[in-house]
């Protein structure tokens, strides 16, 4: 067991990718904070992986919320001592053209994406550093920290922010044996993915079918969508990376779409 003991809080964590990662996590031997917006959604997900044989709660967290944000982190050291690994995940896609994107909506993205991932670092980290026994932080980017798409300007900018967030994270968490990572994505089939499908067609004009082949896979070396799975092995990698060697880094999970 890679993870045995260690403690997790995972944001974003009801559905698609957080979902998996607490999931794996949990069959790793971590205790699993499920934390996200949607109450509900979250102690169900606990409740599988306590069905499974897991450790998990679920944590009702909205990431933009610095006080939500706070007490979630409370709430987890309270129970479990401390808090070893945070993979901050939650997010949301929102699409238009740079020239008709409501500033409110344009607001909101950075706000879940970037202060959701600053919140979240700075409730743990001061956790991390008492603690004295290091520490993983990972940050949830995608393909669009390292390339842009038409549509998507806060999205792109926001995970190309998460990249500075974490190299500034990386060398002041150093000392403190706290690394932190980003895990670049191309397209997983979730509901952040599958509600952009009819989105993306009818804004571009194409159909659903092409805006999957034509669009969202186009520059894969397979045409594959990367799965869940996929994406939480990247993250256990980097949880389970026992010091600084790998810190300040990214790494792409995209089938090919990009490479660096
Ligand atoms: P998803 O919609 O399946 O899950 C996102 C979860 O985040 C939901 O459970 C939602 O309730 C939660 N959430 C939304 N706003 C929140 C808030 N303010 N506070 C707390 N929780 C909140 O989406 P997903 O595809 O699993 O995406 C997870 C992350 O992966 C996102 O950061 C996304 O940008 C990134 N990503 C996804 C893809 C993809 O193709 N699906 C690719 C690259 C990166």
């Amino acid at each position: 067991m890679k993870l045995k003991d260690k403690v997790a809080i995972v944001t974003g964590a009801a559905s698609g990718i957080g979902k998996q990662i607490a999931v794996t996590y949990a069959r790793e031997g971590a205790r699993v904070a499920v934390a996200d917006l949607n109450a509900q959604a979250a102690e169900a997900a606990a409740a599988e992986i306590r069905a499974a044989g897991g450790q998990a709660m679920s944590v009702a967290m909205d990431v933009t919320d610095e006080d939500a944000v706070n007490r979630g982190v409370a709430q987890v050291v309270a129970a479990w001592g401390g808090v070893d690994v945070l993979v901050s995940n939650a997010g949301i896609q929102i699409v238009h053209p740079v020239h008709e994107f409501p500033y409110s909506e344009w607001k909101k993205m950075l706000a879940i994406h970037l202060d959701g991932a600053f919140l979240t670092t700075k409730a743990c980290l001061p956790h991390m550093y008492a603690a004295g026994k290091g520490g993983s932080i990972i940050y949830m980017g995608s393909v669009h920290s390292k390339l842009a798409s038409p549509l998507k300007a806060p999205y792109v900018t926001a995970k190309h922010g998460l990249l500075g967030l974490c190299r500034t994270v990386a060398k002041e968490a150093a000392p403190y044996r706290v690394h932190a990572n980003v895990i670049c994505p191309g397209f997983v089939r979730t509901p952040l993915v599958d509600k952009q499908i009819p989105e993306q067609a009818q804004l571009l004009g194409i159909s659903e079918d092409d805006v999957v082949k034509k669009v969202m896979l186009k520059d894969t070396v397979d045409g594959e969508f990367t799965t869940t799975q996929d994406v939480a092995d990247a993250a256990l990698f980097f949880a389970a990376f026992p010091n600084n060697a790998l810190t300040g880094q990214s790494i792409i999970v995209s089938h090919g779409w990009a490479m660096e």
